[in-house]
């Protein structure tokens, strides 16, 4: 191999894996260059990276792709990031009048809209039904071991589904038509009062996503036995609501405290200004799932005994951080940075390092740290803004 190509090296726009202070050799492949480019922290860390941590990231777009007649999904669970086992995330798309079919599942299921409308339908353990449309940036949350289905409304969607257990999967879901394929057809006929015949045109086919006609009005529904409506809510306008606003960006905190009836999920939607970065923190209670909606940001996770690793992500990424974990996040491109982070939890909580750090006694930190007078200033300032 005397006679590799040594251009690539010398071409300024081709990232290397060299560190300022001259650590590190040019690559000369073989190469994957555009993924280089879109992980730079991956292809030279920081110097202050060291020993081992797990992966913490998964783009949605490296995961397997289910293309249906009316929509697709796709799905990152602990098969295609590991260490995610607390929570398993489902990117959905429905066209105008495409369905999920009526099922039901084990976990709980949290749903935050990215664009367009849906018509979800859920029965709750009372036997009351619960209608309602959900528009971008409105959330639904689903108790587990309840019936429900989504319709795509004129302008189709497009969401993310959450669901409290990483080993979650779509295609392991009970559905409504599977049940009547595998059920005895003398058994249907006598549960439901009709000869056998009425059920000869079920399809064998696994149904999940299919196309059917755009849902009519809510108030026109043809008529139908009624026990009442659920009383709680199982939708919320998180974006809707007003935000916690910092000097960097906003954050929008949606729990059991807000929406009562999300008793295993607890959420935030980051909003990071350029230049701007989510401050060090960590979470008392859970694992963090995170979705990056747009731009691009790098977060470092510390994680304890000197192990710390930076990652790159841009919209479309799911990143992960374990219970415990120190981490920040910043923006490092030129467009609002917008993401979600996810808890196994009713509560939403974190630590700041700042807040802890202000409100320790102070001699104990400076003997602790060595800081200068210009830090305890800084500490002494009675705000501790998420973002900044
Ligand atoms: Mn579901
Ligand atoms: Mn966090």
């Amino acid at each position: 191999m005397e006679n590799r190509p040594r251009t690539k090296a010398a071409d300024g726009n081709v990232p290397q894996p060299i560190r300022n202070d001259g650590a590190g050799a040019p690559d000369f492949g073989p190469r994957d260059v555009m993924r280089d480019m879109e992980n730079p922290d991956m292809l030279v860390p920081p110097d202050t990276d060291a020993g081992l941590t797990p992966n913490l990231k998964f783009s949605f777009s490296d995961s397997y792709m289910q293309l249906s007649h009316g929509g697709w999904s796709r799905e990152v669970t602990v098969r295609e990031l590991p260490i995610a086992t607390t929570l398993a995330g489902v990117n959905m798309r429905l066209t105008p009048g495409g369905v999920r079919e009526l099922h039901w599942h084990q976990q709980a299921e949290w749903a935050y809209m990215l664009y367009g409308r849906a018509h979800i339908t859920l029965l709750d353990q009372e036997g009351r039904i619960f209608n309602e449309d959900i528009g971008p940036g409105d959330l639904w949350y689903f108790p587990a071991g309840l019936p429900h289905s989504i319709q795509g409304l004129e302008e189709g969607c497009e969401f993310l589904l959450v669901f409290d257990d990483g080993n979650f999967s779509e295609h392991n879901t009970f559905s409504f038509s599977d049940w009547f394929v595998h059920t005895p057809k003398d058994v249907l006929s006598a549960n439901f009062g009709v000869p056998e015949g009425a059920f000869s045109n079920i399809s064998s086919e696994k149904l999940h996503i299919f196309q059917g006609n755009i849902p009519g009005s809510l108030v026109n529904q043809r008529d139908q036995p009624n026990y009442g409506t659920a009383p709680q809510s199982f939708k919320h306008q998180l974006l809707a609501q007003e935000p916690i606003k910092s000097p960097g960006g906003s954050v929008r905190i949606v729990d059991s405290s807000n929406f009562p009836i999300s008793k295993t999920i607890a959420a935030s939607l980051v909003e990071i200004e350029p230049g701007a970065m989510r401050e060090l923190h960590w979470h008392p209670n859970n694992d963090e799932w995170q979705y990056y909606l747009t731009g691009q940001g790098r977060m470092t996770v510390f994680a304890g005994k000197g192990a710390t690793r930076t990652f790159d992500y841009r919209a479309g990424d799911v990143g992960y951080v374990p219970f415990a974990f120190g981490h920040y996040i910043q923006n490092t491109g030129n467009q609002t940075l917008w993401f979600l982070e996810m808890f196994k939890s009713g509560q939403n909580v974190d630590i700041s390092l700042n807040q802890w750090m202000a409100l320790t006694p102070f001699e104990l930190v400076e003997n602790n740290l060595h800081i200068g007078p210009e830090m305890i200033k800084a500490l002494r300032k009675e705000k501790w803004p998420v973002v900044k």
